[in-house]
C-alpha cells in the first residue's frame, strides 16, 4: 500500500516539470535567487504558483509583484524561510491585480525610494484586489533624513488584507500605515487590518506620526468600510493621534492600546462603529482614549484604563463641531451612540471639547448610556465646556462623587474594582455589573499579534545596563573609553584631569561619571578639559549620562560658538537622552556664544534633565533648543527638566526654546525650572530674546521654587492649544517680572503667575 502514492506523486511531477521549464521548480512552486529570476517568474505565473524568495539579503530589490490569481488558486509570494528574506537598502513593494498573497519577508536596513514601503498598486491605474500581505516585518526601515515624508504601508484597491505584520521604528515623518480613497476604486473597499503589531513609535515631535489612517478629509464623506480588529498598539507614541479615522462605516473592533500617547480620533466621517477596544495607560503621560466627533457613530464596550491624557487627548473627548463645517474642519457630533464603556482610574472625560467662537455647534441627538466611571480618587473626571443639553444621559454609574457636574442620568455610587480572569477591572457588586463593559471582554494579546519569528522587543534608551569600567586620567583616555565602549556601559573616572584633543562621538547610550560618591558640586576631583569646538557630538542612536564630573572650556579654540555638548549636524532619527547629574561646568567663555548645549535641526531628544549641578561663566546660552524656526509646529526636546541648579554669569539666556506655527498634533514640548538660582543671566549684548527664559510655544511649564537675581525676565509667548503654565513661588530680586503673552489667541492669559516674592524691581 505505500507503493502507490509515492508512483502517483513521481507521475505528477513528471507532468508538471516540463510545463514549467525550469530545475528548481516543483509542482507550480519557484525558488528565484535573484531579480531576474524574479521578473520572470512573475510573467509566468499563473494561478495557484508561488514563487519563492530564496533566503538571504536582497538590496535595492523594488519587487513589482502582478498577477491574476483566482480565488481558490492565489498568487503566491513568499520567502523560502519565514524572516529569512531581508529586504535592504532601496526596496519596496508594489501589488497589483487580484488574489495575490506576499508573506515571510523583513524590511530592514534600508528606506523606501517611493513614497511607501508596500503599496497596494503598482501606479495610479492598476491597484491590488482581493490580496493580502501576512507576516511581513518593517523594521526602523526609514529615510534618514527625519523630515522627509513617507508611507510604510498604503492600502488602495477593494476586498484587501493587511494582518500579522509586524511594524516597529517608524521615525521619520509620515503616517506608518494608511488607505487611500481617492478613487471609486478604492472605496467602498472591505478592506481587513487584523492582528497587526503596531510596535513603538517614538515622538516625532511634529504633525504626521500617526500610526493609521483610514481615509483623508476630501474624501471623508465616502464609506471605507473597513475594519481595524484585533491588532497591538504598544506605545505608538508619535502625535495626537493613533488612529485617525478620515472616512465612513469603519469597524475598530477589539484593538489593544498599550501605553500609547495620543487618542483613537474619529476626525471626519460618520456612521462609524468603535466597539471592545481596550486602553491601558498604565498613568503614562498623554495616553487617550477616543475622541468622538462627527455623527452616527456607535461606541459601545470599550474599556479605558489608567489614561492621564487630558484636552484633546483625554480618556474620553466629545468635542463641539464647527456650524455648516468645511470638509477639513470640526463636523458637529450628531445621533452618536455610546454606550456600556468603562472608563476607570483615568482623569479625564471632556464633553464639548475645543468649544469656541468657531466650533460651537454643540453635540446633538446622542445617548450616553450605562457606562461605568470609576476611579479611586473620588474625583469628578468630567469637564464640560459648553452645552451639553442635546446629549441624553441615562442609567450610567458614576463612583461617589461629592457634588458631580453631571447628575441627571448618573447614580453616584461607592464603586469596588477587581481584575477578572481578563485582566480587567469590573465591579464587585453583583448589581453595578450590567454597566460598563460585558464582563467577558477580552483583550488582543501582543503575543497573538504580528509574527511568532521576530522578537517585539524594541531598542530605546538605556543607561546603565552595560559593564562599568574604569578609565585614568590622561590625554584622552576618556576619548578611547568612550569609542570601545557598549551600549549601556558606565565608564568610572578617578579623580585627575582629562584631556581631550578630538570630538567625543556619543553613538549608543553612555554614562560617565565619577568613581566617587558625589554628593554635592563642587566636591568632584576630576576635571575634563578640551581643545576642539565641543567636547561631545550625540550621534544618531547616542545617549549621554554625565554624573559627578567637573568640566572646564578653557583650552577650547578661541573662535565663536563652541558648546560642551551638541548634537549630530546631520538629521538623527533616534531621540536622545541628555543627563547632567551633580556636575560643574565653568570658564564656557572663551570667545562669544559659548554655549553648553546647542542642537541642530531634525533632531529630537526626549528628555534633556539638568539637576544639582554648577554653571557658571558662560558667554553663549546654556540649552539651545531652537534650531526649528521655520513655524512648521516642529521642535528639538520633548521634555526639558531642570532642578536644584545654579547658573551665574550667564550671558545668554538659560534656555531658548521654540516651537513655532499653530499645529495642534503634539502634546510637548514641557519644561520645567525648580529648585534653582539664576545669577546675572541672560544680561549679554547678543542675547536677542533679552530674556533669561525664553519659551515659544511650549505646551507645559512649571518655574518654581527658583531665585532670579539680577536677570533677564522669564519671557513666554503662548502660541497655540491651551497651555500650561504655572510660574509660582519664585523670587524676582533685581528681575523684571515674568511676561506671558497670548500670540495668537483673543482669549485671557492662562497663565498662572503667583506667589512670588519680588524685591528691588
Ligand atoms: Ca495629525
Amino acid at each position: 500500500m505505500t507503493f502507490r502514492p509515492t508512483f502517483l506523486l513521481t507521475l505528477i511531477l513528471v507532468v508538471v516539470l516540463p510545463l514549467s521549464g525550469c530545475m528548481d521548480s516543483y509542482g507550480n512552486q519557484k525558488v528565484v535567487s535573484d531579480q531576474q529570476e524574479f521578473g520572470a517568474a512573475v510573467k509566468a505565473a499563473q494561478p495557484g504558483d508561488v514563487i519563492v524568495l530564496k533566503d538571504g539579503v536582497w538590496r535595492d530589490f523594488e519587487i513589482s509583484f502582478e498577477g491574476e490569481g483566482l480565488p481558490a488558486a492565489p498568487i503566491t509570494l513568499k520567502a523560502e524561510t519565514k524572516g529569512g528574506v531581508i529586504l535592504s537598502g532601496q526596496s519596496n513593494l508594489r501589488l497589483s491585480g487580484n488574489h495575490l498573497v506576499v508573506s515571510g519577508l523583513v524590511f530592514r536596513g534600508g528606506h523606501t525610494p517611493t513614497s511607501e514601503v508596500i503599496s497596494f498598486r503598482r501606479d495610479k491605474d492598476h491597484l491590488a484586489n482581493n490580496s493580502r500581505v501576512t507576516e511581513v516585518v518593517i523594521d526602523n526601515y526609514n529615510n534618514p533624513e527625519r523630515r522627509e515624508s513617507d508611507f510604510w504601508v498604503m492600502m488602495y484597491g477593494k476586498n484587501n488584507r493587511f494582518d500579522h505584520n509586524h511594524l516597529v521604528g517608524k521615525r521619520n515623518r509620515g503616517v506608518t500605515m494608511a488607505v487611500r480613497l481617492n478613487t471609486e476604486a478604492s472605496q467602498n473597499n472591505n478592506h481587513r487590518i487584523d492582528h497587526n503589531y503596531f510596535g513603538p513609535r517614538s515622538i516625532l515631535g511634529s504633525n504626521g506620526g500617526e500610526t493609521l489612517r483610514i481615509g483623508t478629509s476630501h474624501y471623508s464623506l465616502t464609506n471605507s468600510n473597513t475594519i481595524v480588529e484585533n491588532n497591538y498598539f504598544d506605545r505608538t507614541n508619535g502625535e495626537l493621534e493613533i488612529i485617525s479615522i478620515k472616512s465612513a462605516g469603519n469597524i475598530i473592533r477589539a484593538n489593544t492600546f498599550f501605553e500609547a500617547r495620543g487618542t483613537l480620533t474619529m476626525r471626519h466621517g460618520n456612521g462609524n462603529l468603535i466597539e471592545d477596544n481596550v486602553f491601558f495607560g498604565n498613568g503614562k503621560d498623554h495616553t487617550g482614549g477616543i475622541r468622538v466627533i462627527n455623527a452616527d457613530h456607535t461606541i459601545r464596550n470599550n474599556y479605558m484604563e489608567g489614561l492621564t491624557g487630558y484636552r484633546f487627548g483625554g480618556a474620553f473627548v466629545v468635542m463641539n463641531g464647527v456650524p455648516n463645517s468645511p470638509i477639513n474642519r470640526y463636523h458637529q457630533v450628531r445621533n452618536v451612540t455610546i454606550e456600556h464603556n468603562s472608563i476607570v482610574t483615568s482623569d479625564h472625560i471632556q464633553l464639548a471639547a475645543g468649544s469656541d467662537q468657531e466650533r460651537s455647534a454643540t453635540p446633538q441627538d446622542s445617548i450616553f448610556r450605562r457606562n461605568l466611571i470609576a476611579n479611586n480618587s473620588g474625583r469628578d473626571i468630567f469637564t464640560v465646556y459648553d452645552d451639553v443639553s442635546g446629549m441624553d444621559f441615562q442609567e450610567n454609574l458614576l463612583n461617589d462623587v461629592p457634588s458631580p457636574k453631571l447628575s441627571g442620568g448618573f447614580a453616584s455610587e461607592k464603586i469596588l474594582l477587581e481584575r477578572s480572569e481578563n485582566g480587567l477591572l469590573i465591579p464587585t457588586s453583583e448589581q453595578q455589573i450590567g454597566y460598563g463593559i460585558n464582563a467577558d471582554l477580552t483583550p488582543t494579546a501582543k503575543a497573538s499579534t504580528g509574527v511568532s519569528w521576530y522578537p517585539k522587543a524594541e531598542q530605546s534608551v538605556q543607561f546603565g545596563t552595560g559593564q562599568t569600567i574604569q578609565v585614568k586620567p590622561g590625554e584622552d583616555t576618556l576619548t578611547r573609553a568612550v569609542a570601545s565602549a557598549a551600549a549601556g556601559d558606565v565608564l568610572m573616572l578617578n579623580d585627575g584631569v582629562y584631556t581631550v584633543s578630538r570630538i567625543i562621538d556619543v553613538t549608543k547610550p553612555v554614562t560617565i561619571r565619577s568613581a566617587n560618591d558625589v554628593k554635592e558640586v563642587p566636591a568632584s576631583g576630576i576635571e575634563i578639559t578640551y581643545s576642539r569646538t565641543a567636547l561631545f557630538e550625540i550621534k544618531d542612536g547616542g545617549a549621554l549620562k554625565l554624573q559627578g564630573l567637573k568640566v572646564s572650556g578653557r583650552n577650547a579654540p578661541d573662535a565663536a560658538g563652541n558648546s560642551v555638548v551638541r548634537t549630530s549636524k546631520y538629521s538623527m532619527l533616534r531621540n536622545y537622552e541628555l543627563i547632567v547629574d551633580r556636575c560643574e561646568f565653568r570658564e564656557l567663555d572663551i570667545n562669544h556664544s559659548f554655549s553648553f548645549l546647542t542642537v541642530s535641526l531634525s533632531t529630537f531628544a526626549d528628555k534633556i534633565v539638568i539637576k544639582d549641578s554648577n554653571f557658571t561663566d558662560v558667554t553663549g546660552a546654556i540649552l539651545k533648543l531652537d534650531r526649528e524656526f521655520e513655524d512648521f509646529g516642529i521642535y528639538n526636546a520633548e521634555y526639558v527638566a531642570i532642578s536644584g541648579s545654579d547658573f551665574t554669569n550667564i550671558q545668554g539666556s538659560l534656555v531658548d526654546f521654540y516651537r513655532g506655527g499653530t499645529d495642534e498634533s503634539t502634546f510637548g514640548p514641557h519644561f520645567s525650572l525648580t529648585a534653582s538660582m539664576l545669577n546675572n543671566v541672560g544680561h549679554g549684548k547678543r542675547n536677542k530674546s533679552r530674556s533669561s527664559v525664553h519659551l515659544h510655544g511650549v505646551q507645559v511649564t512649571d518655574i518654581s521654587d527658583v531665585t532670579f537675581r539680577n536677570s533677564m525676565p522669564i519671557v513666554i509667548n503662548h502660541t497655540v492649544g491651551e497651555p500650561q503654565t504655572s510660574i509660582q513661588s519664585n523670587r524676582f530680586f533685581d528681575t523684571k517680572l515674568p511676561r506671558v503673552a497670548e500670540l495668537n489667541s483673543e482669549y485671557e492669559n492662562t497663565a498662572v503667575i503667583r506667589d512670588n516674592e519680588v524685591r528691588g524691581n
